[in-house]
């Protein structure tokens, strides 16, 4: 099939072209991001494959299906970016790749908890430049805290099992139990006791609308003081002025995050010459208890390969008329 392949990098063309051995598809790579100003780039593409940031409102859908894009392929789990229901209307086929590597983004998390604590990032410059001083890179144990988890799917679920590994006591907050958390002695608790009794909160549900700015000011009135507050979801879970106020006044004691509510406009891009426009970003950048990553959770080689597989195979499935396995409705998700 022909498929107009958006937000391209060089590591996207070199594993989905590994992958495309396989299946023989025509991919035609573009470097811009999916907005309605680089639509027209897909006139004639039965298929279009899109990542997080590119943007599939209702002005872009409209474009695609009038252009006689059939499918959107998106190159990921989250879908938060696609407005199914006008998809729906447009008689546009939606897939996704609900689970390549959960274990990429849960280790990423992880990762992002202990560089944190014990300031692993601020060490390592400091050695770097001959300053074997401790003071400030004072880190507390992990092993009898209490970890929150909010969102115990695929990439929850680990995290759970890996903090229980470290010796901590973890709570879950789902709208739906997941039994093998459970029985890893995880205890699923109302968001107010998870907010409340947590000293370390990850983010691991979907955006939507339940769940925009979960973490705002009314749930940062019911944290303990010096929290630690993890974020590899998506952006807009956190009010990110809100998380701001609180960093400043110490209510949380450092804050990870992979995503950000405006990464749109400045993740996967090197701005390292330019001035970064958004003022409030640039106010996370200047708090040493702060670690941001550009949405590189799930950068490993396993999962892009597992991806461009994945995202190959439900377009391949499509072309034949068979129902692609990663397919999303506005129904479905409802
Ligand atoms: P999943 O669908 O397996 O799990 C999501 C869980 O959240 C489910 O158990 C669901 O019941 C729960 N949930 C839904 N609404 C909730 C609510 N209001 N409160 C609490 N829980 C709720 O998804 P997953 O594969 O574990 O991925 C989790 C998120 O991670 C995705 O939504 C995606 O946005 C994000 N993600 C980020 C990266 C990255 O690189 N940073 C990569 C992949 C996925």
């Amino acid at each position: 099939m022909k498929v107009a392949v958006f937000s391209t990098k060089s590591y996207d063309r070199e594993f989905l072209a590994a992958a495309n051995g396989e299946f023989g598809h025509e991919l035609v790579f573009f470097e811009p991001r999916l907005t309605w100003q680089t639509s027209p780039l897909a006139a004639g593409f039965p298929a279009v494959c899109a990542f997080v940031n590119d943007q599939l409102d209702a002005h872009v859908l409209v474009t695609l299906a009038k252009q006689s894009t059939r499918l959107i392929a998106m190159r990921c789990a989250g879908f938060n970016n696609v407005d199914l229901r006008i998809a729906d209307e447009m008689g546009l086929t939606v897939v996704r790749v609900p689970a390549y590597s959960p274990h990429a983004v849960a280790e990423h998390t992880v990762g992002l908890m202990l560089a944190l604590n014990r300031r692993l990032y601020k060490a390592y410059n400091r050695v770097r430049e001959g300053n074997f001083a401790l003071e400030g890179l004072l880190g507390f144990e992990f092993y009898g805290l209490t970890v929150g988890v909010i969102g115990t799917g695929k990439i929850g679920a680990l995290v759970a099992r890996i903090m229980r590994g470290f010796g901590c006591e973890v709570l879950a907050c789902d709208v739906a139990k997941n039994a093998e958390v459970e029985a890893y002695g995880v205890s699923y608790v109302k968001l107010d006791d998870l907010l409340a009794r947590s000293d370390v909160i990850t983010l691991h549900c979907p955006l939507v609308p339940d769940t925009y700015h979960l973490i705002g000011g009314s749930a940062l009135a019911k944290v303990k003081r010096g929290v630690m507050i993890v974020n590899t979801s998506r952006g807009a879970l956190i009010d990110t002025r809100e998380v701001v106020r609180a960093l400043k006044s110490g209510v949380i004691g450092s804050l990870g995050m992979d995503v950000y509510e405006e990464e749109a406009d400045l993740f996967f891009q090197d701005l390292s010459d330019r001035v970064i426009q958004d003022d409030t970003f640039s106010r996370m950048l200047t708090f040493p208890n702060v670690l941001i990553t550009g949405h590189q959770a799930f950068f490993t080689r396993n999962a892009l390969a597992a991806i461009a597989h994945e995202t190959l195979g439900n377009i391949a499935a499509f072309e034949k008329g068979e129902p692609p396995p990663g397919r999303i409705t506005a129904e479905r998700v409802r």
